[in-house]
């Protein structure tokens, strides 16, 4: 048990977010490459690789040529333990984005140098905060035309209210990338195009050295000088208690298809970056160090072995050691059970495992058991770590079954769907099962929902559009929805375990029926 510790200790857990075609599979091959994992692709997906035999379980994934489901990569480099989460790239992506960050420490946002922000880095960034965790920033493709580095630092605190610290600052972009300058160093990273090769030349020099006028000429020196004396004077200072609570973000510009400044950016991030930190159970923080097994599903996968027709749970563990077949106690169905087939996702391979640690993230056999936030704790302490959190769709359909003969299929097909949160449905108050309203957080989960009930369970559906964009839940009880004034084109409904929520077609009436309804108290988030 002596090296129980340090193998928490060396644990960083974190997930990448992006919009698509930032460069986060890019950056992710890199760190790969770093850490000498041989595993790519699974979950760095196929989209150019066209290493996703793994996938084969929906079609949906060949045809689009992306993954629909997020995965775990884990790889050990310079003494730490990685685990990379890995978020689905499309823009269609899906609740299991957002869910998939509950699950990591940190999270390292990549930013496309000439674009900014842009839309889904804009939403992912919203769930960072609600967790508190730190956000490194990884500004990428410096290598073509960039952005002002100045404007794109203004933009990213403006846009996303967080205050950024640049760990390095760029001399020129595109054709004119002359590398960076390491501001905590002192010392200038010399980029060469090596068109993508492991090992990037590198030459450092300090600020004053002539060998860097040399280097970059006299103009480009003059600005840099200029740009870091500015820096020095105005950005704010480096606080790691701002870092480590999401409120100050540090940033490196670099360019992940080049590899440069890809290296120096993962050795930062591990150095500011922490070990597993504890988490709240409703007894209390529960500390990762803890010899006792304590885990959460954050995510669950269905059918990935058509054969098998099986389900994957997903576990973060959050303390002790996992070993296979240990016995646990599941907190929400009351009972003790052996944890079948843990299996660590290696990319394309799953391998089956031994023995895993807080911090690390393990994919057991489902037999529908378990739901979204369960806890899974040790038998001799049963506590609950706190929900997670339900956010809200923006796309909505009517659904029904073509058959009415194929009722049963339908009520259990959409039901397990929705119990694996790729997809929340709903009912107008007083009507039956053989409609329901369906709600997503991106349009691809309809096409997957259709999919799914014909491949797996043999039904044919009709889905209407909505037009309502936004769901709010009903926080206050004492409330008689039916009462509520609300305008025409606002809808109540009701989830499956009776809570009552509002769909609203604009943001305007949100507003109108908070006006007109003094107690109304709605909430952007539900709990599992
Ligand atoms: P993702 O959708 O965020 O995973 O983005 P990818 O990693 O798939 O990258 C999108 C495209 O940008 C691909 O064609 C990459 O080759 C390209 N790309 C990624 N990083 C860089 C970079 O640093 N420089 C340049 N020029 N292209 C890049």
């Amino acid at each position: 048990m002596a090296d129980f510790r340090s193998e928490i200790e060396k644990r960083r857990t974190f997930a990448i977010i992006s919009h698509p075609d930032a460069g986060k599979t890019t950056l992710t091959e890199k760190f790969l490459l770093y850490g000498g994992a041989i595993a790519l692709a699974g979950s760095v997906k196929g989209k150019k690789t066209a290493r996703h035999a793994v996938s084969d379980w929906m079609e949906i994934e060949k045809q689009r040529g992306i993954s629909v489901t997020s995965s775990v990569l884990q790889f050990n480099y310079d003494g730490y333990c990685i685990n990379i989460l890995d978020t689905p790239g499309h823009q269609d992506f899906s609740e299991d984005t957002y869910r998939t960050l509950m699950a990591a420490d940190s999270a390292v946002m990549v930013i496309d140098a000439s674009k900014g922000v842009e839309a889904q880095t804009r939403k992912l960034f919203k769930v960072c905060v609600l967790r508190d965790i730190p956000i490194f920033t990884f500004i990428n493709k410096m290598d073509r035309e960039a952005r002002d580095p100045l404007d794109l630092l203004e933009e990213i605190e403006q846009e996303l209210g967080i205050e950024t610290y640049p760990v390095n600052w760029p001399i020129g972009s595109g054709k004119e990338f002359r590398g960076v300058f390491d501001r905590q160093r002192g010392e200038m990273l010399a980029f060469t195009a090596n068109n993508g090769q492991r090992a990037v030349e590198t030459r450092e020099l300090g600020l004053q050295d002539d060998a860097l006028v040399d280097l970059i000429g006299e103009e480009a020196h003059r600005k840099l000088c200029d740009e870091i004396d500015l820096l020095d004077g105005a950005s704010c200072a480096f606080d790691m208690q701002r870092v480590r609570h999401g409120k100050l973000s540090p940033v490196f510009f670099g360019s992940a298809l080049t590899n440069f400044g890809v290296e120096p950016f993962l050795e930062e991030f591990l150095n500011m970056t922490t070990p597993p930190l504890p988490r709240v159970a409703d007894t209390g923080e529960i500390d990762p160090f803890s010899s006792e097994f304590s885990a959460f599903v954050f995510k669950i996968q269905a059918n990935m072995n058509r054969a098998h027709r099986d389900r994957i749970a997903f576990l973060r563990i959050c303390s002790g050691r996992f070993e296979k077949g240990m016995e646990v106690f599941h907190v929400q169905g009351n009972r003790k059970l052996k944890l079948s087939q843990p299996q660590q996702m290696m990319a394309e391979e799953r391998e089956i495992i031994d023995e895993a640690f807080a911090g690390d993230i393990i994919g057991v056999f489902d037999p529908g058991i378990f739901s979204i936030g369960d806890t899974i704790c040790d038998p001799s302490k049963k506590f609950e770590f706190g929900g997670i959190p339900t956010f809200a769709p923006e796309h909505f359909a009517k659904v029904r079954q073509k058959d009415t003969l194929k009722r049963k299929q339908f009520i259990k097909g959409t039901s397990q769907i929705a119990q694996e949160g790729a997809i929340q449905i709903f009912q107008e108050p007083n009507t039956g099962m053989e409609e329901v309203i369906v709600g997503v957080v991106g349009t691809l989960q309809f096409d997957v929902l259709e999919y799914r009930l014909k491949s797996e369970y043999n039904v044919d559906i009709v889905m209407t559009g909505l037009p309502y964009q936004y769901l709010r839940w009903i926080e206050n009880d004492d409330i008689d929805p039916e009462s509520l004034k609300l305008s025409s084109d606002t809808k109540l409904v009701q989830d499956f375990k009776g809570n009552r929520l509002l769909l609203f077609t604009n943001e305007w009436n949100i507003r109108w029926a908070l006006e007109r309804n003094e107690n109304l108290r709605l909430a952007e988030f539900g709990r599992w």
